[in-house]
C-alpha cells in the first residue's frame, strides 16, 4: 500500500495503533515530542484492570477492560506480575455495596469471587483489622516501560518508522483537508505529506487542534497523582469496595507501593498543581486500607493528565474510560482522527480499531493479528533490529545471573535508545 499514515503521540494509544497500521500495510511514521511513554503512559498506577472498577458504573469499560486483560495475559505475559486484585470493605456501608459490584462484575463477565476475611488478613497481614468484607478480582500489575518499549519494538518490526524528540508543531490543512504535519526537530522545522493523520497526542490531543485552527472533540482533562511508597505493604493490589474514589488504589510495585489517586479536571495538561490538600486526604484514605503506610516514608508523589472523552457532566468521575476515534470529517476535515480516553489497559483493542477505521477510509481490508510481545534476544537478532550495542551488551551480561530480570528492562532500555529524532530516522 502506498497511503502514508502519520500517528502523533508516543504513548501505549499512538505506539499500538502504529504497530497495527504498519500490520495493515501502510507506509507508517510516528512522532513523539519528548522520549516515548514519557506522559500518562508511564505515570500511572500500573495496573492491568480486571474492569471491576468500572463494573458498577460503566459497563462498556468494564468489558473491554476484562477482554483485554485475557489477551494480555496471553500475548504479554512475561510482562504481567501474578498478583491478584481484591476489592475491600472497610464500613457496613462499603459491604453492601459488594452486591452491586458483584452483579456488575457478573454482567460484564468479570470473574469475581467472595474471599474468607480471616484467611485473606493471615496473607495480607498489614491490611486493618477493621476488614469487612473481601472479594478477589483478576486484576494484575504490569510493568509499563518494558510492555510498551516491546510494543515500540513490534511496530519497528511491521515496519513503522519511530522518531522521537520530534514534535508535531501543526498539523496542516488545506480546503478543509489535512495534508501534512510541520515538525520541530533539534530546533530545525520541516514539513511533512500524509494521507492521513491519527492524533493520540493523549491529554495533548487539543492543544493541537488549538493550535492548527481545527475544532476539537470534547475532551475533559483530568489529573491524577500517585503517592510512592518505599516498601511493599501488600502483594496484591487493593481496591476499596465502593464507586471509583480519591485514595481507594494501592498497587505493589517491586520494592515499592503506589497509592492513587485523585480526578481534578485541569485546563491544560501542560500546566497544573497538585494540592497538598489532596495528597493529605488521599493518605488518610489509603491509611484506612492499610495502617503501616502512614508509618513509611512516603518517597515521591508523580502526576498526569487522563485524556478522557467529555460525557458533558464536567465529573472525572462520571466519565466513561472507553474510548473514542472521531473522524473530523464530521466537522468538515478529511484525512484525521483523534483518539482519545480509554486505559493503558485497553491500549491494544484502542489501536486495532484506530487501523481498522483506517483501512475503512481506504477501503481495505484488516486481518489484524495478535503480536506476541517480548524483548528476546533472539527476536531482535531475527528482526535485523538497530539497538543500542552498549546497553544489549550490559542487559546480556546478565542473562544466567541472579540479576536476570533486570535483561528486560534492560533490553527495553536499548529499543528506546535505538530510535532516533525525525531527521536520523529518514
Ligand atoms: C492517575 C492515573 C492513573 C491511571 N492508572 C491506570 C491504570 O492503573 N491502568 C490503566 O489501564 N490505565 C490507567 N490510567 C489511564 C492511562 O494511563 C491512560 O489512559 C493512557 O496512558 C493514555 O495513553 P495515551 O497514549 O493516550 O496518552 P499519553 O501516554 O499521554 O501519550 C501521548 C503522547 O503524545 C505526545 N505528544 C503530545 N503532543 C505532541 C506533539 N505535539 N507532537 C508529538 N508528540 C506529542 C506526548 O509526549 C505523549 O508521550 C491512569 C491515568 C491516570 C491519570
Amino acid at each position: 500500500m502506498s497511503e502514508r499514515i502519520a500517528v502523533i503521540g508516543g504513548g501505549i494509544t499512538g505506539l499500538f495503533s502504529a504497530m497495527y497500521l504498519a500490520q495493515a500495510g501502510f507506509e507508517t511514521s510516528l512522532f513523539e515530542k519528548g522520549e516515548l511513554v514519557s506522559e500518562t503512559s508511564d505515570r500511572f498506577h500500573g495496573m492491568i484492570h480486571s474492569g471491576a472498577r468500572y463494573a458498577v458504573n460503566d459497563q462498556v469499560s468494564a468489558k473491554e477492560c476484562i477482554s483485554e486483560n485475557r489477551i494480555l495475559s496471553k500475548i504479554a505475559s512475561s510482562f504481567l506480575d501474578n498478583s491478584d486484585g481484591y476489592f475491600l470493605a472497610m464500613t457496613d456501608q462499603e459491604a453492601e455495596f459488594g452486591d452491586r459490584l458483584a452483579s456488575g462484575c457478573r454482567a460484564a463477565g468479570i470473574p469475581c469471587t467472595e474471599e474468607d476475611v480471616g484467611e485473606f488478613l493471615s496473607m495480607e497481614p498489614h491490611v486493618s483489622r477493621d476488614l469487612k468484607r473481601v472479594m478477589k478480582v483478576p486484576d494484575r500489575v504490569v510493568h509499563a516501560f518494558d510492555f510498551a518499549a516491546a510494543v515500540a519494538a513490534e511496530a519497528r518490526m511491521q515496519g513503522a518508522a519511530i522518531a522521537t524528540n520530534t514534535e508535531v508543531t501543526r498539523i496542516i490543512a488545506s480546503e478543509n483537508a489535512v495534508t501534512g504535519l510541520e515538525l520541530a526537530a533539534s530546533s530545525a522545522k520541516s514539513r511533512e505529506n500524509f494521507d492521513l493523520v491519527v492524533n493520540a497526542a493523549g491529554p495533548f490531543t487539543w492543544n493541537l487542534l488549538r493550535e492548527s485552527n481545527i475544532p476539537s472533540p470534547e475532551i475533559m482533562p483530568s489529573l491524577g497523582s500517585m503517592l510512592v511508597y518505599d516498601g511493599r505493604v501488600t502483594n496484591s493490589v487493593l481496591n476499596r469496595m465502593r464507586m471509583p474514589s480519591d485514595g481507594d488504589i494501592i498497587v505493589p510495585y517491586g520494592s515499592s507501593s503506589i497509592l492513587g489517586t485523585i480526578a481534578t479536571v485541569v485546563e491544560d495538561a501542560s500546566n497544573y498543581t497538585v494540592d497538598q490538600e489532596d495528597i493529605d486526604s488521599m493518605q488518610e484514605e489509603g491509611n484506612r486500607m492499610v495502617p503501616l503506610l502512614g508509618k513509611m516514608p512516603l518517597k515521591r508523589v508523580y502526576s498526569s493528565v487522563r485524556p478522557l472523552v467529555s460525557d458533558g457532566s464536567g465529573d472525572p468521575r462520571s466519565a466513561s474510560r472507553s474510548f473514542d476515534i472521531f473522524d473530523h470529517s464530521r466537522d468538515g476535515y478529511s484525512g484525521l482522527l483523534t483518539v482519545t480516553g480509554g486505559k493503558y489497559t485497553t491500549g491494544r483493542i484502542i489501536g486495532q480499531e484506530t487501523a481498522r477505521k483506517v483501512c475503512e477510509i481506504f477501503g481495505t481490508n484488516f486481518n489484524p493479528r495478535n503480536p506476541e510481545l517480548d524483548t528476546s534476544f533472539q527476536r531482535f537478532r531475527d528482526s535485523g533490529m538497530m539497538l543500542n550495542k552498549d546497553i544489549y551488551d550490559m542487559a546480556k551480561s546478565r542473562s544466567g545471573t541472579l540479576d536476570a530480570e533486570r535483561l528486560i528492562p534492560g533490553m527495553a532500555l536499548a529499543v528506546m535508545a535505538s530510535v532516533g529524532n525525525w531527521r536520523s530516522v529518514k
